[in-house]
This record gives structure tokens, sequence and C-alpha cells, in this order.
């Protein structure tokens, strides 16, 4: 598939859960604002948000932890011909960080399991030149997290929404970046590196 609008409807069709098309202007957008050379994405999936920062210029570093995903994004990949700009690492993103330390990056786009936002965060941030960015996705979590009685929602669920928060609560107070919350998409936060 090298159509992006064909790759947005597959991801669609089988509840690959890629960015919306609001987070994803907004993506690009930063991208060029900040003139984003080199970017580290915790969560592939099938390589949508990818390509398509990709397509506007930096090169990307992507960590996926699903084998499935993994192939089809290695197959994306390579049907976009972007192998040169887009190196995938089949890891948990957890167990990655001596594979890439030896790099720099402008953009951070933290976009994997929501519970571990703050690991990643606090993993990968040294990574990043001062000046640089970070942007997580998902922080509204279908607008749960902000959602005042959560008493509906099974526990597994309500404990992820409180961690969502928590995260967001310390991103807020966190000194050594100033961010800035966006209810579009799904959620967004831009936090830049002091
Ligand atoms: N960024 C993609 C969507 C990613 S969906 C897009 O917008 O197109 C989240 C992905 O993160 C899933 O494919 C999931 O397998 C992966 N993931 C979750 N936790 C992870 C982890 N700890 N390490 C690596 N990948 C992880
Ligand atoms: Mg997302």
């Amino acid at each position: 598939m090298n159509n992006i609008e064909a790759l947005k409807e597959y991801a669609i069709e089988n509840q690959v859960p890629i960015i919306k098309d609001a987070g994803l202007s907004f993506l690009l957008e930063q991208i060029k604002t900040y003139n984003i050379k080199e970017v580290l994405e915790i969560g592939t999936a099938i390589a949508y948000s990818a390509i398509n920062m990709a397509l506007v210029g930096p090169n990307i570093t992507t960590i996926e932890r699903d084998q499935k995903m993994y192939n089809e994004a290695i197959k994306n990949i390579s049907d976009f011909n972007l192998e040169n700009k887009i190196k995938v690492i089949y890891q948990d993103a957890l167990e990655t960080f001596p594979l890439i330390k030896d790099k720099t990056f402008d953009l951070l786009f933290i976009d994997a399991a929501k519970a571990q936002y703050q690991k990643f965060f606090n993993l990968y941030t040294p990574l990043l030149k001062k000046g640089g960015i970070v942007i997580c996705d998902n922080l509204l979590f279908h607008d749960l997290v902000n959602k005042e009685d959560l008493s509906d929602l099974s526990r597994s669920l309500r404990s992820l929404i409180k961690k969502i928060r928590l995260f967001k609560e310390d991103l807020a107070n966190n000194i050594n970046f100033d961010t800035t919350f966006y209810d579009i998409g799904d959620g967004l936060s831009l936090s830049i590196k002091k």
C-alpha cells in the first residue's frame, strides 16, 4: 500500500489505533515549526504516523513490540520507499535505551502503552537536544481522562485513567519543560525542553 489514504482506511477497518486527523495535522505542523530533523517515536503500529512524518522531512527511529504490527510496518515503509528515512526497532521500548543511547533527537513522540508514559518520558528525554520537544498522544483517552465519575468503569480502566492524569500533572509541574496541553484529536501535549 503506497497511498496514505488507503493506509488510513486499512487502519480504521482493522482497528489499529492510529493518530486522529487533527492530532496528525498538529504533529506535522510542529515538525515544520521546530525544524525537526530526527524523531524518536514510541509505538509504531503499522507506521501510519511514522510514514506521515517522514514524508514531511525528518528521519524517524520508531519502536514497536508487537510482531504483527512490526511486520506490517516494515512492509508499508518499503511500499513507500522510505527504508532510508524510517528505522523500526522490534522491541519493548522499555528495553531499547542501550541500543540508541548515543543518538540525539529533536522530537520524542510518545504513543504507546498509556500506563507507561512516565517511564518512556524519563527514559528518553535525556536523548533530546536542548530546545527539543516531546509530544504525547491520547492524553484524553476518549474523553475519559476528563470524566468526573469513573465508577461505571472497570477497575483496570480506572487505574489507567488515574495514571494518565498523574502523568499530565507531573508534566505540567516539570520545571525542565514548558508544556501546553491541546484538547484536539485524542488529546496531545507539547513540551519544550529548556
Ligand atoms: N503511532 C501510531 C499508533 C501507535 S498505537 C500511529 O499513530 O500511526 C500504539 C502501539 O504501541 C501499538 O502497536 C503497541 O503494540 C505499541 N506499544 C505499546 N507499548 C509498547 C512498548 N512498551 N514498547 C513498544 N511498543 C509498544
Ligand atoms: Mg495515539
